[in-house]
Parts: structure tokens; sequence; C-alpha cells
């Protein structure tokens, strides 16, 4: 989120989108209210949903703030020059003459992220751009496309074709015929491809993303500018309108939806919208009310698994490792080498899930899932305990499996690092300086503020331990507005399994 520059992440805490909230370049903005030590300073503001870096968008405005015509005036100028230069409809047509061309004269520029027509060609003269651009790297604009990111080298990250094949398998083998992609291009574009071969396993996908460089390739049919923070449609009611048909459009094909969010994102703002989108789906079930949920993918770190059961109770959680191309160290784990920390989140039945014999996930018959190979059944838990695919410990007494490189430490009174620093009860709480309990335990936090709070570590966990290198959001920037220079530098990869 923009705003509350020197606060850090949450020197705020979400209130959510409500009606008539005002609109920066990315939508109705959120509402936002400060918080000082877990405890609200009771002004609220709005900001962008979707930038986290002021520098991305600095949207700003005090909820009781008292903005002029002039700067109303200003800011809807501002809103109308900050969109694409050309629009969907504009892109389609440019595609279709594109496509005409022979391939001595298909360039794509890299700079602008764009296809060059040959009109064009002076205008980029002394930008760096491709030549023979085929028809198969036209299917697969994924890798055309430099991947976006954002000054702290992060990046979109995009899946292996381990883990998207993996994916569309599973959603054929369970009977899918149709794909909401939200934030996943690179599914997207593997149904797309495989939708022109295999006649019977035809498989349709609508993408929606913020990253508008794919509405180059895609039609207003197949893909729409979506913001996920917001649920907002950069094109309008049309475009709520085709995936509103593409949800209801039947035939016996079902639908599910899959969602590879920015990991910094706000899981609230995310759930909201997802609510938004199911009851979408909901709303075209012409069988009249049911009590099904649209089934749903969200891919996640595993770290987030409370906060994603707080806002979807029928979800769990698959032991299946994502792993991604452009990130060195969230790959599949081999001897040796660090696991991918992200997961699937479901609410089908875990049971359905079949997970690959051949990478080592086998299915636990009293747990009635698929498992990792590390994970071992706990007899006392009663369960497959394992997070992150390392064999999990019992604790006694903590009464609960733990990380098997945590001891159990009597100051704190549970299992921790060796090396972490106790966390008295006494010292005095952080948040009311009070004795006899930890900040986590704070009775002065609501439940806002106290999952504001949970967010805040994970966050912070990701910051640390991930140095940043998933926070794929603020690569927008440049998904919206094409922007001139896309520098491809070096990222440090100093990710260790968050929490290990
Ligand atoms: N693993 C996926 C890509 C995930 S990267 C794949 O390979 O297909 C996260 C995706 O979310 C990117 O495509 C990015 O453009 C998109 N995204 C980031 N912020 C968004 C927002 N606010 N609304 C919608 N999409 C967003
Ligand atoms: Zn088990
Ligand atoms: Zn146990
Ligand atoms: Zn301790
Ligand atoms: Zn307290």
């Amino acid at each position: 989120m923009a705003a509350s520059g020197a606060e850090g992440l949450c020197g705020q805490a979400l209130l959510g989108a409500v009606p008539g909230a005002p609109r920066c370049p990315h939508g109705p903005a959120l509402l936002f209210v400060k918080t000082s030590q877990g405890r609200e300073e009771g002004r609220r503001f709005y900001a962008c949903s979707a930038c986290r870096d002021r520098k991305d968008c600095n949207f700003f405005q005090w909820e009781d703030e008292k903005v002029s015509e002039t700067r109303l005036a200003a800011r809807e100028e501002y809103n109308r020059n900050h969109q694409p230069s050309f629009t969907h409809r504009q892109n389609v047509e440019r595609y279709k003459n594109f496509v005409q061309l022979p391939l001595s004269k298909r360039r794509f520029c890299q700079e602008c992220q764009q296809l060059l027509l040959p009109a064009e060609w002076e205008k980029h003269s002394d930008h760096q751009f491709l030549c023979d651009i085929s028809t198969s790297q036209l299917k697969s604009p994924s890798q055309l496309l430099c991947p976006l990111e954002n000054k702290k080298a992060n990046a979109q990250y995009l899946f292996t074709d381990r883990s998207c094949q993996f994916l569309l398998d599973l959603i054929i083998d369970l009977g899918f015929r149709r794909v909401l992609s939200v934030g996943t291009p690179r599914l997207h574009e593997m149904i797309q491809s495989n939708a022109s071969q295999e006649e019977d396993f035809r498989v349709r996908s609508l993408l929606l993303d913020i990253d508008f460089r794919y509405s180059q390739f895609y039609t207003e049919d197949e893909f729409c500018h979506y913001n996920m923070f917001n649920h907002y449609f950069f094109g309008g009611e049309a475009a709520h309108e085709t995936c509103r048909k593409f949800l209801h459009q039947d035939n016996g094909e079902r639908v599910i939806m899959v969602t590879d969010p920015p990991f910094g994102g706000l899981v609230e703002a995310l759930a909201s919208s997802f609510k938004k989108l199911m009851a979408m789906w909901k709303d075209t079930e012409e069988e009249g009310p049911n009590n099904q949920e649209m089934p749903m993918f969200w891919i996640f770190p595993y770290f987030f698994e409370s906060r994603i059961l707080e806002f979807f109770p029928s979800f769990s959680m698959m032991d299946y490792q994502v792993d991604y191309d452009n990130h060195a160290l969230y790959k599949h784990g081999k001897t040796g080498r660090r696991q991918s920390p992200v997961r699937i989140f479901t609410n089908l039945t875990p049971r359905m899930i079949a997970l690959p014999a051949e990478e080592g996930y086998r299915f636990c018959t009293i747990c009635q899932r698929y498992v990792s190979s590390g994970n071992q059944h706990c007899e006392i838990c009663n369960s497959c305990t394992s997070k992150d695919g390392r064999r999990w410990k019992h604790c006694v007494l903590c009464k609960k499996c733990v990380k098997p490189s945590w001891f159990h430490c009597n100051v704190c009174n549970c299992c921790a690092l060796q090396t972490h620093t106790c966390e008295k009860a006494d010292a005095g709480c952080f948040v009311c300086g009070k004795a006899g309990h930890k900040r986590s335990a704070c009775p002065s936090l609501s439940r806002t503020r106290t999952a504001c709070q949970a967010d805040k570590k994970q966050r912070q966990k990701i910051l640390k331990r991930v140095k940043t290198g998933i926070c794929k959001r603020s690569a927008m920037k440049h998904a919206i507005f094409f922007r001139k220079k896309v520098k491809n530098k070096k990222k440090k990869d100093t990710i260790l399994l968050a929490g290990t």
C-alpha cells in the first residue's frame, strides 16, 4: 500500500473498499487507518490499492479531507493521462495487422515492451528490439515480455514448466474445462496453446491481470485488465460482463479459478476480491441458490495458511511445492537444494488433489490427502504436520509438532530457534506496556489490528528472510504504463526458507 511512508508497511490497517472512494489510476482507493504500536490513531485515509510503494502510485487522501473542484478535475485528468497509450481494442487491431506481416517485418520493442508496426519503427529507432517474431513467440507472451521488476529487484514470478504443466494436468483430470486465471499469465498461455491442439481436453481460460502488456496478445474475450486488490475492471462494465459471461457459460463445462497473487499483498483485500468473483460465479448458477463455492486454487506461501483460512475456512493447504522460473531458489527441492515455500490452497476435497509420486509425494490414508515425502504422520497430533516439506518433530510441552530446527525454550515457554531472543512476558507487552502477556496476546488489540500485526509479521518474515525477493506487485508500474526503461538487474537471491 502506498502512503504512510516512514511508518513502514503496517503503520496502518486496512478498513477496506468503501462506496464512493476516490480513484487513482488503479481504480478506487482503499480505506486505511493509521496505527501506532498497534493502536488506531483514528485518522483514516485513502491510498492506492495496488501499489505498496509510494513511488509507483502516490495517491493519498485523508478520509475527511475537503478536495476542491480544481483538484478533483486535476486528479481526473491525471488518472486519464496515466492510462495505457493504446486501448485494448486498439491493441487487438494492431495484433491483427501484426500477424499479417511477413516474419522479417515483425518487431518487438524491448524498451517499450510493445509489438511494432512498420510505420512505428522510426519512433523506436534508438530502442533495442527483437526481430522475426514467430507465431510461437506470439503464443508465449510471458517469454517475450520482460518479467516486471521494481527497484528492490522484484519480479513477476512465472511458473516453471513443471509446475504449470502439473496445474493444468490436475485441472483437466479434475474435469474442469474453464479456468479463470487471475494473475496467472503463464497458466493462461499454456491453456491457450493447448486449446488449439487437443480437441478432447479443450480447456478455455480468461486471464485477469493488471499487466496491460498482455492486451497486445489476447482479445477482449481472453484477457481483462483487472486489479485484484479492489476487484476493479479497467475496461468497465463491458469487461465485467465478459467475466460474468465466462463464469456463466456452462454446457456442462466446470469452471475453476486459479490465482497466484503478489505475496506482499494484503490478504484481506485479496480475499474480499475473490469473494466477489465467487459471488459472480454463484449468481450465474441457474439452478438457483446452492451452498457450493466456486472451486479455487489460491497459490501462496505456506506461512500465510492461517490468514487464508481465516477468510476461507473451507480451504486447505496442499503439500505440493510450486516453483518459479525466474527465481533461482524458489525451485523444486532436490537434495541439498532449498525448497519452495509456495503452496496450493483449495476448497476442493484434499484427497482429490493427486500429487506426483515421481516427485516423492505419497497418499496418507489417515489424513486422506497427498503429502510430501518428508512429511511424517505424527501419532500424537494424528496428522501429517510438516508445512515446509521437512520432517517435523513433536514437542510434548508445546503439544504440537514443530520445525526440526526448533528447541523448546523454557523462558518463552514455546519452541523456537536456539538463536532466538527471548520475549520475556514479564518485561511488559510491547503494545500496552503491561506485564503478564506478550504483544501477540495483547487484549488491547482488536481483531483487525491483530490481523494487521499478523500480516506485518508475515511481511517482515518475507522482507527479512526472503530479502523482498517475492514482492511481485510493485512491478506493475511497468504493466500499466509502457515505460521506457526495463532494467534487468541481477537479483540477489538470498532466499531462505521462511522461519527456518
Ligand atoms: N506464477 C504466475 C505469475 C504470478 S506473478 C504465472 O506464471 O502465470 C503475479 C501476477 O499477478 C503477475 O502476472 C502480475 O502482473 C499480477 N498482478 C500483480 N498485481 C496485480 C493486481 N493488483 N491485480 C491483478 N494482477 C496483479
Ligand atoms: Zn497423515
Ligand atoms: Zn505432533
Ligand atoms: Zn525464549
Ligand atoms: Zn498488551
